[in-house]
């Protein structure tokens, strides 16, 4: 692959604590098993970032897009 995919954008307005992986990104579940669930790219500081979601067993097959 010679090209790189960027994360797929997300509402600003997007809880942090999902953004930060500490909550499933879906529904915001935090007392259970979160599972690696890719990345997003959200405004932080005044620049895009990527950021490494997780989800709960629940949505664990979805992914952002
Ligand atoms: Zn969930």
């Amino acid at each position: 692959m010679s090209t790189t995919k960027a994360p797929p954008p997300v509402h600003p307005d997007v809880s942090i604590v999902r953004l930060h992986g500490e909550a499933c990104f879906w529904c915001g579940a935090a007392h259970t098993t979160l599972i690696p669930a890719g990345s997003v790219s959200a405004p932080a500081g005044g620049s895009l970032r990527i950021w490494y979601i997780v989800a709960c067993p629940a949505h664990a097959d979805r992914r952002p897009r």
